[in-house]
């Protein structure tokens, strides 16, 4: 089966300094990617980088298809339209509205057999979300913002989600739920890189694993393979 997204080399500039280059990264229906790799690696800069987005004025070179079509020319809110959805480090919710209405916009017709979640859908993954349906967005803890951050993009009918550290800060056992939630979405068949930090508990989850490096992937592999790679272990696993 095809992929669902298909980046092909991809180079990404910050003036004259190239950050990233990847040569080849497919994501296939209903699969969860692991990016991992350490500070500086050009891990946000890759999901940056595929979402469109133009924060930190980058020159990106190379194509990224979705479903087959090519949409290296479209800026992110028409990729947000075709169903690419990056999730920033939980900062795309409102502090001012609750989370109730921060889950209120959703997208009418997404075609292509696409279907948004409910706000229903979403309090039954997130349940911490439900208990906090009346609070504001600047009353949640980081870990409910995540999952608010989450819960928007579902709310677009996204094929393919690109998290950026969603554990970034949380309690580790906040870290398991929240990448659990993660890894329950492919149930829905859908495509995720999941960029993390913390390699132990992303390996869990993810389906393959790229560690990046100085803005080249180094390793990749499957998440059974990876565990066992002594290289990812020294570095990321601590003694087993
Ligand atoms: P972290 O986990 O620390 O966020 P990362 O793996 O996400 O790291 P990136 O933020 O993608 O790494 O950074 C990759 C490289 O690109 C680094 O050398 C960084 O200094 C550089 N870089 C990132 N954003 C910019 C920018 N806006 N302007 C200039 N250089 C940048």
């Amino acid at each position: 089966m095809s992929a669902l997204l298909e980046v092909r080399d991809l180079k990404v500039r910050y003036g004259g300094n190239l950050a990233l280059s990847v040569g080849a990264l497919s994501l296939g229906h209903g699969e969860i990617i692991g990016v991992v790799g350490g500070n500086g690696a050009g891990k946000s800069t890759l999901v940056n980088a595929v979402a469109g987005w133009s924060r930190g004025a980058p020159r990106v070179e190379g194509s990224v298809q979705l479903g087959g079509r090519d949409i290296s020319a479209l800026p992110t809110h028409r990729r947000v339209r075709e169903g690419l959805l990056l999730v920033p480090e939980g900062k795309l919710i409102f502090g001012t509205m609750t989370v109730e209405e921060n889950l209120a916009e959703g997208i009418d017709d997404p075609g292509e057999g696409r279907k948004p979640y409910s706000v229903e859908e979403i309090y039954a993954l997130f349940p911490r979300l439900a208990e906090r349906r009346g609070h504001l967005g600047s009353q949640l803890s980081g870990g409910e913002r995540q999952m608010l951050g989450i819960g928007r993009a579902l709310r677009l009918a996204p094929r393919a989600l690109l998290l950026d550290e969603p554990s970034i800060g949380l309690a580790p056992k906040l870290v398991r739920t929240v990448l659990q939630s993660v890894s329950d979405l492919r149930a829905h068949g859908l495509s995720v890189l999941l960029v993390e930090q913390n390699v132990k508990a992303a390996i869990e989850v993810v389906d393959r694993v790229l560690l990046l490096e100085r803005g080249q992937v180094v390793l990749e592999g499957t998440a059974a393979e990876m565990r066992n790679n002594p290289r990812i272990a020294e570095a990321y696993l601590g003694a087993q």
